[in-house]
């Protein structure tokens, strides 16, 4: 290998490396750490954001990057390596220290304002914080140079994708979605969630959802589940942690949230050994690892073929619980679908009009068509445009979500990313394993999981994510697989 790429992979690998510890810090900090800890914690975190910062914009690598960008015989992977790379440095250096620091203590303050401001139901409380961060992230969005403001956002967690592309998607996707809606809505025989609102032990959740971890090859070897106020999964490779949170009434939370989690660790373990260091070896983007985490949550753990066998270990770890209840009002019970004020508890239907609203707004901020005072009647009024119904209080609308608060503008659009791929993966799985229903109604999961690993996660990011869904697919991104699945799904659960 030339030494001058040696060289480079070594820097990567040594950033890859600190990214990695502040991972366990954080990971610590929500599930292990005592509450005295934090103001020691910030300084440990703040410390290494600065090394890590230094390392990424060294002039060193910034050489080598550039050198290594314009020679012809680099390899496939190495070109890509040279490519994330080189994205990444640019970004930290095209942005001004002075701006990265304002807009850190910005959001910071912002956080802690919006928290406050969700408890009271305080929108102008919060509103100065939101201008700020807003205020700043235009600037930054100024500092990338970039032909459009969103794109620019979106790189940070979509490479690849536009807001161009995105307006075209969502564009299709909100007239199918609102129809298929209005048609769930005048059903006359809708499902009932009441099976799930019953108590189910702390205890027994786990040990279920340990037991579908494991099912679904998950490594424990490699990793741990613990309990945390928000689910996260965290780290990569041999080392990859989920949390998740229980509720004793409403057996969705813990168990969808696990299997959830766990789709998400799949991919880290799933990376290739010999890359996963490397900056074209990590995960492809948000929106990829959305569509494994939903993958598994909705089409494989929401479905009729995975109940079938999973049932009846279902009642055997509540005795009594759901004696009443048969295997079609379960799975009628788990799919529930109805507008909702809250994204996070939206049902599979809703869920991406929750987004489409989301990015609506944030696409308005950015090219200034819309101002932070706008955001609640704006909300209202598309919440009334998609869903039909309209929150009574700011913390079940425009406060209801931590993103905006944290700087994160451009993030959004990798959820419901995540579905849509997630749904065309699925179409492409059904072709090449045209027995999958019968495999999963026995319980094996193993052949899903090895197609997600030979297919998505050993690539990493060789590819962008668009790319990557051509190789995997054969076709550009499409709404159809995710209509053409909830039509059929949504259809026969509420008979239309
Ligand atoms: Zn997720």
């Amino acid at each position: 290998m030339n030494e001058k790429l040696e060289r480079f992979l070594e820097r990567s690998r040594e950033i890859h490396d600190l990214t990695e510890i502040q991972q366990g810090l954080e990971w610590d900090q929500q599930v292990m750490m005592p509450r005295k800890g934090a103001a020691q914690r910030g300084a440990q975190q703040a410390a290494l954001a600065g090394l890590i910062h230094a390392r990424l914009t060294s002039p060193e690598l910034g050489d080598l990057i550039r050198t290594l960008a314009e020679e012809d015989g680099l390899d496939e992977t190495h070109k890509a390596d040279v490519r994330e790379a080189k994205r990444a440095w640019e970004r930290a250096t095209k942005i001004p220290a002075r701006l990265v620091t304002e807009r850190a203590q910005a959001c910071a303050l912002s956080q802690v304002a919006w928290e406050e401001a969700r408890h009271n139901d305080d929108f102008e409380a919060f509103r100065p914080h939101l201008e700020k961060v807003i205020a700043l992230t235009r600037e930054m969005a100024a500092a990338l140079e970039a032909p459009n403001a969103y794109d620019a956002l979106l790189e940070d967690f979509e490479p690849g994708m536009t807001e161009e592309a995105l307006r075209t998607l969502f564009g299709e996707l909100k007239p199918e979605l609102v129809t298929l809606l209005d048609k769930i809505k005048g059903a006359p025989n809708p499902p009932s969630q009441e099976p799930v609102l019953r108590h189910y032990p702390r205890s027994g959740q786990e040990a279920f959802s340990r037991r579908v971890m494991a099912d679904m090859g998950y490594d424990l070897g490699a990793g741990r589940l613990d309990a945390s106020a928000h689910p996260f999964t965290s780290g990569t490779f041999a080392d990859v942690r989920i949390t998740t949170r229980y509720d004793e009434n409403f057996l969705n939370m813990a168990l969808f949230g696990t299997i959830h989690e766990t789709g998400h660790a799949l991919y880290e373990q799933g990376l290739d050994p010999d890359r996963y260091r490397d900056p074209s070896g990590q995960a492809c983007s948000l929106g990829v690892h959305e569509s494994q985490s939903r993958f598994w949550e909705n089409l494989i753990g929401r479905s009729r073929p995975f109940w079938k066998h999973y049932y009846a270990e279902l009642r055997k770890a509540f005795p009594g619980v759901l004696d009443d209840v048969d295997l079609d009002a379960f799975y009628r019970a788990i799919n529930v679908c109805q507008p909702s004020l809250i994204r996070v508890e939206a049902d599979e239907v809703t869920y991406n009009l929750h987004i489409i609203l989301r990015f609506e707004l944030e696409s308005a901020l950015l090219a200034g068509k819309l101002e932070a005072g706008d955001l609640p009647e704006a909300w209202n009024s598309k919440m009334q445009e998609l869903l039909g119904i309209l929150p009574s209080t700011f913390r079940e609308g425009v406060l209801q979500d931590i993103h905006w608060s944290a700087g994160l503008i451009g993030y959004f659009p990798t959820y419901a990313l995540g579905n849509l791929y997630g749904a065309q993966f699925l179409e492409k799985l059904r072709e090449d394993l045209p027995d999958l229903n019968e495999r999963v109604s026995r319980g094996e999961l193993g052949p899903v999981k090895e197609w997600l690993n030979t297919r998505i996660h050993v690539h990493g990011r060789r590819y962008l994510a668009p790319e990557l869904c051509r190789k995997v697919t054969g076709k550009p991104l499409s709404i159809r697989p995710s209509v053409a699945y909830l039509t059929r799904k949504f259809g026969e659960i509420y008979g239309f």
